[in-house]
C-alpha cells in the first residue's frame, strides 16, 4: 500500500475510534514541534484516588479492543505495568509470545535483559513503569503496522499523560519513531534526549537488540544512555 492510503486508513481507524468514545467535534490546528500526531482526547481526570485510578479508567475505555487487525490473534491485551507515578518509563514496540500469554510486557528473555537495565542504574523493576506503543502481539513478532500503531498509540499518550513521568526511554526504532514523529533510526537517536509533550525521551537500543549483538560497545551505549536518564531524574524538579 502506498504511504497515502495507508494515512488514510490510519485517520479512519482513528475517526472512527474518535467517534466510539463520544468526540464529535474536532478543530484543525498546526501540530507543534513534539505533537506527533493528531490531537488525542484528553486522558480521563484522575480522580482523587490519583494515577492509579486514571489508569484503570484508560484500561476501561480499552475494553475487549477490536479496534485494529491485532486483536485477531491476540491472546491477551498487554496494557502496562509498575508504578503509578514512576518517574522513569520504558516503552518497548509491541507484546511477544510471552507477553502475550501472561498479560505483562517484557516477560520474556527481552524483559529479563530489561530488568538487568533497570538495575543497572540503581532501580526496581516496580519503581518504573512499563509499556509498549501497541497493546496486542504483532503475529510472529513483527513490527507494529502504521495503522495498528496510529490506532493503539493514543492510549500509550493517555498513560504517559496520567503518569507523567520525568523521562522516558523508548527501547528501539518503533518506540523511538512513536514519541519523537521521527522516521530517523535508533543509530542516529539514540543517546540524545528528545521531547513528547514536554516529557524527555531518551532513544537506546531495545533489549532484544542487545541480547542479539551484546558486544562491549553497544552495552557501553545502553549504560550511558540508561545513566543519562537516571541523572536526569535525579535533578531537582
Ligand atoms: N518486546 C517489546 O518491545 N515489548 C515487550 O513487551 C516484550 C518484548
Amino acid at each position: 500500500m502506498s504511504d497515502t492510503a495507508d494515512v488514510r486508513k490510519a485517520l479512519a481507524t482513528w475517526v472512527g475510534y474518535l467517534g466510539e468514545i463520544g468526540v464529535r467535534e474536532l478543530s484543525l490546528r498546526e501540530p507543534g514541534p513534539t505533537a506527533p500526531m493528531a490531537a488525542v482526547p484528553s486522558p480521563p481526570e484522575p480522580s482523587p484516588a490519583g494515577e492509579a485510578s486514571g489508569l484503570a479508567a484508560i484500561r476501561d475505555a480499552i475494553g475487549d479492543c477490536k479496534r485494529c487487525k491485532l486483536c485477531e490473534e491476540r491472546t491477551n491485551i498487554v496494557f502496562g505495568v509498575g508504578n503509578p507515578r514512576a518517574k522513569l518509563m520504558f516503552v518497548g514496540e509491541g507484546p511477544g509470545a510471552d507477553e502475550d500469554a501472561q498479560g505483562e510486557p517484557f516477560v520474556g528473555r527481552a524483559g529479563k535483559k530489561l530488568n538487568d537495565m533497570i538495575r543497572a542504574i540503581g532501580l526496581e523493576r516496580e519503581d518504573v513503569y512499563i509499556a509498549n506503543i501497541v497493546k496486542c502481539r504483532p503475529p510472529g513478532n513483527r513490527d507494529p503496522e502504521p495503522d495498528e500503531v496510529a490506532t493503539c498509540s493514543p492510549f500509550l499518550f493517555q498513560q504517559i499523560e496520567c503518569i507523567k513521568p520525568r523521562v522516558i526511554v523508548a527501547l528501539g526504532s518503533p518506540a523511538a519513531k512513536t514519541l519523537l514523529a521521527t522516521k530517523a533510526g535508533i543509530t542516529s537517536l539514540r543517546g540524545r534526549f528528545g521531547s513528547f509533550r514536554g516529557v524527555a525521551v531518551m532513544p537506546t537500543y531495545h533489549p532484544a537488540y542487545l541480547l542479539r549483538k551484546y558486544t562491549e560497545e553497544n552495552r557501553r551505549a545502553v549504560f550511558d544512555d540508561l545513566k543519562a536518564a537516571r541523572a536526569r531524574i535525579d535533578e531537582a524538579p
